[in-house]
């Protein structure tokens, strides 16, 4: 089993809502299990201002698939759930969810980069990732704790309510 990070964002449909379901979809995949999820945050939307703020999480899973069947799997999961694939990039959406870390695996084809890219100067991937994960170091050597101390916070702010697991 490996561990794998999982950034989830969602700012349609009832975020909250479509963060929980996607968490509880996860912890129903084959050979994985969900081992945590962090505190719910809301964030600034990324690209197209025009667009209602986003609610973030980080999960935390064990898994024995494959790197491209659980981006299958977290894809069949996004489309079930609504998303809408438009042509402009960072678009609204009901659902995203982004493999951050796969183990200690670099992984670089068409279909996936992992660690993803962008990760390391987004607040509302490092900041959830720091509450479930404060001694994390990246494969590529840099500690978390020192990319979030780099990393504005950017208006993002913890939410109440948590997701169930
Ligand atoms: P960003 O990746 O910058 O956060 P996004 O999440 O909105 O943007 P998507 O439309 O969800 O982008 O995904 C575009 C493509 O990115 C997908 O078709 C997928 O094949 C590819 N991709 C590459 N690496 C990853 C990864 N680590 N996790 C999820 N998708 C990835
Ligand atoms: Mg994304
Ligand atoms: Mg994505």
């Amino acid at each position: 089993m490996i561990q794998v990070y999982i950034g989830l964002g969602s700012n349609l449909g009832l975020p909250e809502k479509q963060i929980q379901a996607a968490c509880s979809r996860l912890a129903t995949l084959a050979d994985t299990v969900l081992i945590k999820c962090s505190s719910l945050y809301k964030s600034q939307p990324m690209g197209p201002q025009d667009q209602p703020d986003y609610v973030n999480a980080v999960a935390l899973i064990e898994t024995a698939l494959s790197p491209d069947t659980l981006l299958q799997q977290t894809q069949l999961i996004e489309s079930q759930q609504g998303r809408i694939r438009k042509a402009n990039r960072w678009g609204p959406r009901t659902l995203d969810l982004d493999l951050l870390l796969f183990g200690q695996q670099q992984i670089d084809n068409e279909h996936l980069r992992v660690p993803h890219a962008g990760m390391q100067q987004r607040e509302f991937v490092l900041y959830p990732l720091f509450e479930i994960a404060p001694d994390l170091i990246l494969p590529c050597g840099e500690k978390l704790a020192d990319l979030v101390m780099a990393c504005p916070i950017n208006g993002l702010q913890k939410m109440a309510h948590s997701v169930l697991i």
